[in-house]
């Protein structure tokens, strides 16, 4: 086993985030942009990375700042939003708190039974209060920690859905289709999950690294195992994936322009959007 340079690595793994940003203009003059920090290795690296970029005088003028949502896991979330308030006061990053419970009034643990996976709710809520609250401190665009393996992940789970239209979400950065929808940027869209945790270990980043509880439940965690089983057996598949995904991605965007919510006023596909509905759900599964 050969021994890692931590400076060695380290400047590879920022360099490639810095070149992605640069080659994909995932970050523009004076944005300003809003990490979604969750406590965890990947969204940690993508803040310090920003962090530095955005102290680097010969790149790009940006301001930062990072917002965490709590969905109100128990045993889980807290661990994660202590690393979050060290590691933001550390880099001197603004740091915003929101919850499930302060946003829609219950907690991810209060509803997650009435539902076959408690990642549906907590993807469409979270997404929500990021948007909407990145929205109202006028970020620019919210970066997420999503990693190559996150993207191999969603990219194969779109296909064992048939749901074709979301290919169009494939890649580092989506597009302004609303006012209110903020892009997003995936700064690590080009790191493995073992790159983000081998920075996070030979670095000593003090990061919370359970799991969600619930993680195992869910098709992307039967689709992260079954992908990690294949690389195991064949080291480099995952890269090689990831390759043909990126020869293909530039797949038409769907035409579909986002409306406001007839209840909320958010941006949604259809007349309610998927969190009013999902209120909606629970409110009925709590009566009967
Ligand atoms: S694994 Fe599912 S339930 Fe847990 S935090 Fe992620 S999306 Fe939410
Ligand atoms: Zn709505």
């Amino acid at each position: 086993m050969s021994i890692v340079d931590k400076k060695t690595f380290n400047e590879e793994i920022f360099s490639n985030i810095r070149k992605l940003i640069i080659d994909y203009k995932l970050i523009g003059e004076r944005n300003l942009i809003a990490v979604a920090l969750s406590g965890g290795k990947d969204s940690v690296l993508t803040l310090y990375a920003l962090s530095q970029l955005k102290d680097d005088e010969d790149f790009i003028d940006f301001d930062l700042v990072a917002i965490l949502v709590n969905e109100g896991i128990k045993n889980y979330r807290n661990y994660g939003i202590e690393s979050a308030k060290k590691i933001t006061k550390k880099l001197g990053v603004e740091y915003i708190e929101k919850s499930f419970k302060g946003e829609f009034g219950y907690t991810l643990d209060d509803i997650h039974s009435y539902f076959k996976s408690a990642c549906i709710p907590c993807g469409v809520f979270r997404r929500n209060i990021l948007n909407k609250t990145a929205h109202d401190i006028g970020a620019d665009k919210i970066a997420t920690g999503h990693n190559m393996d996150d993207e191999i992940q969603s990219y194969l789970m779109t296909f064992s859905r048939a749901d074709i239209l979301k290919f169009s979400k494939f890649g580092p950065i989506s597009d302004k289709i609303h006012p209110k929808l903020v892009p997003r940027i995936k700064p690590l869209w080009e790191i493995s999950e073992k790159n983000v945790g081998m920075w996070a270990i030979i670095n000593e980043i003090d990061i919370h690294l359970g799991e969600c509880p619930y993680s195992n439940f869910s098709l992307r965690g039967k689709t992260k195992t079954f992908l990690n089983n294949v690389e195991s057996a064949h080291p480099g598949v995952k890269k090689d994936i990831m390759a043909s995904f990126k020869e293909i991605f530039d797949v038409e965007p769907t035409n579909a322009t986002p409306k406001d919510c007839n209840r909320c006023g958010e941006p949604s596909s259809s007349n309610i959007c998927m969190s009013c509905k999902i209120k909606d759900f629970i409110e009925e599964n709590k009566v009967s």
